[in-house]
C-alpha cells in the first residue's frame, strides 16, 4: 500500500507531565491509531493532545484552511484573547506564547491574520504527521476505518477523530434557489470583498458573519443593505457593566464570554451540561449564540442601511440583477446578494463518511448522538467540534472549546482501549 505524502515535523522537546503510553488495544494492525479529519483548532488541538498520550496520530487537512479561505479578510476575532488559544496539553502553544516567539504584537480584538499564523505555528510544533491531501471517504474496514484521500492513496486507522468543522454545513434557504449562481454567495465564500467595490449588496442575517461582512463591504465600497429577520439587531456586551464588577463579574461570566450573564457559565462546563435534558441543552445552545454582532460594528455599520423585521419571500435574477421580494411587499434590485444565513449541523453533508458508514451513525436531526469522550455510536468513530454542540453544548462552537475537547478525547481513547 503506498504511504501518503508526509511533512515531518520539528519535534519539541517532551516533558514529562504526560506517561507516554501506548495502548493495548487488539484488532487488525493500521498505517495509524488515529486519523484526524481536519486541520483546523480543533483538529490540530486534538493531535496535540493525543500525540502526549503517545498515540500514532495522522492529520488530515491543509492547515487553518477555513480561517484562512473562508473569512473575510479584515475580520477581526470575536471571541477575546483568553479564549482565542488552540489547547495544548502543557499550555505551551497559547496565542500568548506565538506572539512571544515570533515577534508578534499583541493587540485585541484579535485580527485573522494572527489567527491564522498563531494556528499554522501551533501545527509545526506538532510531532504528529500532517497529511495536507483532503480526505474524500471513510468507510468501515473491519474493525478499524479505511480512508482514500483525493489523490487515491488509502490508509487505515484504528480510530478516526472528525473534526472537519461547519464549511459544510452552510444554510442557503430555499427561497434563494432561483438566484443565478453569479447573484448569490454565502458568507463562506464572501472572502475578496473588494470584488464589490461600487456594487450594490444585499446582506441576508443579522449574525456576526452577516454583520461584519456588511461592514467590510461598506469600507470597501460597496452599497450595502443589511436585511433582517429579527425586530432590531442586536449586540454582544451590552450589558459591560457586568463584566466590571471584579469577582463578582466571574461569577456571572466565564473567561470564554459565551452566552448571557449566568448561563455563560453553565456553557463553561460541557460536561455538566451533557447530562442536562436535550431540550433544556437546545435552549441553551440557541440563547447562547443567538444572533448578535461584536460591539465595535456598531460605530462601523452607523451609515450602513439597515432593514430589519423582514424576510425575503422570493429572488429571482432579472438579467443582470438579483431581485428580492420582501416579506412587506417591497422590492431590492441589487447586484449580489450575501448570505449571513449561518450553519445548520448535518453530518450527512461530510461528504467524505461513506453511505454505509452514515448508515451506521445514529443521529438526531443531523447531529451525531455522541457519549463521553466525543464517541459516536460507531466504535472508534468520535466528532468534535460544531458537530458535538447538540451534545456538549455551544462551548463546542468556539476555540474555547478545544481545551474540553481534547481532554475528554485523548482521556477517553487511554482509558478506554477498543478490542475486537
Ligand atoms: C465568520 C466567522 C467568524 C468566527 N469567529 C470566531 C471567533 O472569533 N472565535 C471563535 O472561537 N470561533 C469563531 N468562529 C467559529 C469557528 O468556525 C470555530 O471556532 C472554529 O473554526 C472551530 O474549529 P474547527 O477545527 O472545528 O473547524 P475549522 O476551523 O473549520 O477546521 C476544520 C478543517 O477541516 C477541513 N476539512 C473539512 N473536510 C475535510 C476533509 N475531508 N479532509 C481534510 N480536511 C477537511 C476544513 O477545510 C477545515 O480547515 C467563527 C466562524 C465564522 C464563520
Amino acid at each position: 500500500m503506498p504511504s501518503p505524502m508526509e511533512r515531518p515535523f520539528p519535534g519539541r522537546e517532551r516533558t514529562n507531565k504526560m506517561p507516554n503510553v501506548s495502548l493495548n488495544e487488539s484488532g487488525p494492525s493500521t498505517d495509524c491509531h488515529v486519523a484526524v479529519i481536519g486541520a483546523g483548532p480543533y483538529g490540530l488541538s486534538a493531535a496535540a493532545y493525543l500525540q502526549d498520550a503517545g498515540l500514532g496520530v495522522k492529520v488530515f487537512g491543509e492547515p487553518m484552511a477555513f480561517w484562512s479561505e473562508r473569512m473575510p479578510r479584515g475580520m477581526l476575532l470575536r471571541s477575546p484573547r483568553v479564549a482565542s488559544n488552540i489547547a495544548d496539553p502543557r499550555a505551551a502553544l497559547t496565542l500568548e506564547a506565538y506572539e512571544a516567539a515570533t515577534g508578534t504584537q499583541p493587540v485585541a480584538p484579535v485580527p485573522l491574520s494572527t489567527f491564522v499564523s498563531y494556528g499554522r505555528w501551533f501545527q509545526q510544533q506538532l510531532e504528529a504527521s500532517l497529511v495536507r491531501t483532503p480526505v474524500v471517504n471513510v468507510a468501515r474496514a473491519h474493525s478499524a476505518f479505511r480512508l482514500t484521500l483525493k489523490d487515491g492513496v488509502t490508509l487505515t486507522s484504528r480510530r478516526v477523530v472528525v473534526a472537519a468543522g461547519i464549511g459544510a454545513f452552510r444554510r442557503r434557504p430555499e427561497a434563494f434557489a432561483r438566484l443565478a449562481p453569479s447573484h448569490l454567495s454565502h458568507c463562506y465564500e464572501g472572502r475578496q470583498i473588494a470584488d464589490f467595490r461600487g456594487k450594490r449588496v444585499a446582506v441576508v442575517g443579522a449574525g456576526q458573519s452577516a454583520l461584519e461582512s456588511a461592514a467590510l463591504l461598506h469600507e470597501a465600497g460597496a452599497e450595502v443593505e443589511v436585511i433582517a429577520r429579527l425586530p432590531a439587531l442586536r449586540w454582544i456586551g451590552q450589558h459591560s457593566w457586568l463584566h466590571g464588577l471584579g469577582p463578582l463579574s466571574s461569577l456571572l461570566y466565564s473567561k470564554h464570554d459565551v452566552g448571557p450573564v449566568g448561563i455563560s457559565r453553565l456553557v463553561a462546563y460541557p460536561n455538566v451540561l451533557f447530562r442536562f435534558p436535550l431540550s433544556v441543552r437546545d435552549k441553551v445552545r440557541t440563547r447562547a449564540v443567538r444572533p448578535a454582532g461584536a460591539p465595535w460594528l456598531v460605530d462601523r455599520l452607523a451609515s450602513v442601511k439597515v432593514t430589519t423585521g423582514q424576510t425575503i419571500a422570493a429572488a429571482d435574477s432579472v438579467g443582470k440583477e438579483a431581485r428580492l421580494r420582501l416579506q412587506d411587499g417591497s422590492e431590492r434590485r441589487v447586484d449580489h446578494v450575501l448570505l449571513g444565513t449561518g450553519y445548520r449541523v448535518d453530518v450527512s453533508r461530510y461528504e467524505f463518511l461513506s453511505t454505509s458508514l452514515l448508515a451506521t451513525i445514529r443521529q438526531r436531526d443531523g447531529s451525531p448522538v455522541l457519549a463521553v469522550g466525543f464517541r459516536s455510536s460507531v466504535p472508534g468513530l468520535h466528532f468534535i467540534g460544531a458537530a458535538a454542540a447538540r451534545s456538549f453544548g455551544p462551548l463546542l462552537y468556539f476555540v474555547a472549546g478545544t481545551e474540553f475537547a481534547s481532554q475528554a478525547l485523548s482521556s477517553h481513547i487511554l482509558e478506554n482501549p477498543l478490542n475486537g
